[in-house]
């Protein structure tokens, strides 16, 4: 199911940080287990009276040093209104109401997406002080006193924001049609992939400047299946928001991945991995898609028959967090092994929906830990009782233990491995909860 994506916006030191990390609360934890993709997060699942949404904080993005202050924050504006369904705009109280909030109120009122204006810093209790209705004067509606700090005022803030999304109950989705979102940095050739794909005929619309627009899809029906290749506004290359900032590539994936069930993760073979891949595909991993990385732009690379190899396992070593991933050389420009792609999308999504009987598991349980004894502490040893598949996509185990303590990560990192040993479970991330029982 897609979550819904809301996007905080502000100018600095209102307070936006503060709110994300108050609004996210402990579910921060949940997600923490990607490398490279922890630090400084700017994107995370917030859930409010059983409603899940993705929150994105593009106060988190760096400054882009030519486009002055003013600019960056039109710019976070724009990509907010790109990618999200609803907007929280954070004000301060302590300021007031300044020239830079009437700037960004104007450019939030115009895209036409909903707008919750929170008034930060409201920190005492009682009857919200008179300052608070300078803030009418913005035009975008009642202001929500809130303190980020306290925490005073966000339940009403999330009542409102939630009021805004719509939560999809179950997918609509073909289910024999796949979802497909193409990802990676900026020129790495996601465009030139799809369009090739695509063939010359239909080409991705450019967005009109000035205009919001739903995502366009574009379906294709070939001998490997039925497809969806779903837009990502980095497809659009003449987007309000230039592609110079990397950072925003992951913000511009973040839709496309939350709707996808397979993710081609690209990588330009000519520049080799950088820490923006793994960021971006960080993200499609902590969702539990399907997984592929292609490298493109094969036929640029000067090579012998050495040169494949070695590129694979120097890749394997970079995105060591989603080993489970196949790897596959392709160009978009001459076509090489797109067929083949096509063939392993088909695959991975069929390996993303995999059951394993309860009866499976647990056979495999049981030579997994007369093979290897499980972990003891002080006399005291790890009992896996059994083991259950409790979801698909991705698979996810449920095991339940006489001790949570004792289940060590080296432990579950080892029956993860098993289970893929035995399974394959090839090109998904799978997850494993853990039940304690007495
Ligand atoms: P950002 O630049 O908009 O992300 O702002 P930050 O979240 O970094 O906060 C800027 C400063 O305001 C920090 O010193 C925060 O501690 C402070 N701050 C944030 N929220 C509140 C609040 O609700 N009340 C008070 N008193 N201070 C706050
Ligand atoms: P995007 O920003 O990820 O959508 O990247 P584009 O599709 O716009 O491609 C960026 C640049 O890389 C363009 O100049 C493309 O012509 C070039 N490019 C894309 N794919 C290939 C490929 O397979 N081989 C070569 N040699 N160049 C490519």
């Amino acid at each position: 199911m897609a979550k819904p994506i809301v996007a905080i916006v502000g100018r600095p030191n209102v307070g936006k940080s503060t709110l994300f990390n108050k609004l996210v609360g402990q579910r921060l934890s949940i997600v923490e287990d990607t490398p490279g993709v922890t630090r400084d997060r700017i994107y995370a699942t917030c859930e409010w009276q059983d409603r899940q949404f993705l929150l994105v904080d593009t106060g988190g993005i760096e400054p882009d040093s030519d486009a002055g202050l003013l600019g960056h924050i039109r710019r976070q504006a724009e990509l907010a209104i790109e990618t999200a369904q609803c907007i929280i705009f954070v004000t301060d109280i302590r300021g007031g109401v300044t020239a830079s909030d009437e700037d960004i109120a104007r450019l939030l009122m115009r895209s036409g997406k909903p707008v919750v204006l929170a008034v930060n810093k409201c920190d005492s209790l009682g009857e919200p002080p008179m300052e608070l209705y300078d803030f009418y004067a913005l035009g975008i509606g009642e202001p929500h006193p809130v303190s980020s700090v306290h925490g005073h005022g966000t339940g009403d803030l999330l009542e409102e924001v939630c009021s805004h999304l719509v939560f999809e109950e179950q997918d609509a989705q073909d289910p024999d049609r796949i979802p497909v979102a193409v990802i990676g940095r900026p020129n790495v050739g996601k465009s030139s992939l799809v369009n090739h794909i695509l063939g010359e005929k239909r080409m991705i619309v450019a967005d009109e400047a000035g205009t919001t627009r739903d995502a366009i899809d574009a379906e294709v029906d070939n001998q490997y299946g039925s497809f969806t290749f779903i837009d990502t506004a980095g497809l659009r290359k003449k987007g309000r928001v230039e592609d110079g900032v990397e950072r925003y590539a992951v913000i511009r994936s973040l839709a496309a991945v939350e709707r996808a069930r397979v993710c081609v993760i690209l990588i330009d073979a000519t520049v080799g991995f950088t820490e923006q891949d793994s960021k971006v595909a960080g993200f499609a991993h902590e969702q539990g898609k399907a997984c592929i990385i292609a490298v493109n732009k094969w036929d640029a690379v000067e090579k012998d028959d050495k040169t494949m190899d070695a590129m694979r396992k120097k890749l394997m070593d970079d995105f060591s967090f989603m080993s489970y991933a196949p790897i596959i050389f392709i160009s978009a420009r001459t076509g090489q092994r797109v067929d083949r792609l096509f063939e392993l999308i088909k695959y991975v999504d069929g390996q993303n929906a995999l059951r394993i009987t309860t009866g499976m598991l647990n056979d495999l349980l049981a030579r997994a830990t007369a093979r290897v004894q499980p972990p003891s502490d002080k006399g005291k040893r790890l009992k896996i009782f059994y083991m259950t598949q409790a979801s698909t996509r991705p698979p996810t185990f449920v095991a339940f233990v006489n001790s949570r303590q004792l289940f060590h990560f080296s432990y579950q990192r080892y029956l993860e491995n098993q289970i893929r040993e035995t399974f394959g479970l090839e090109g998904t991330p799978i997850r494993l909860l853990i039940r304690e029982r007495g």
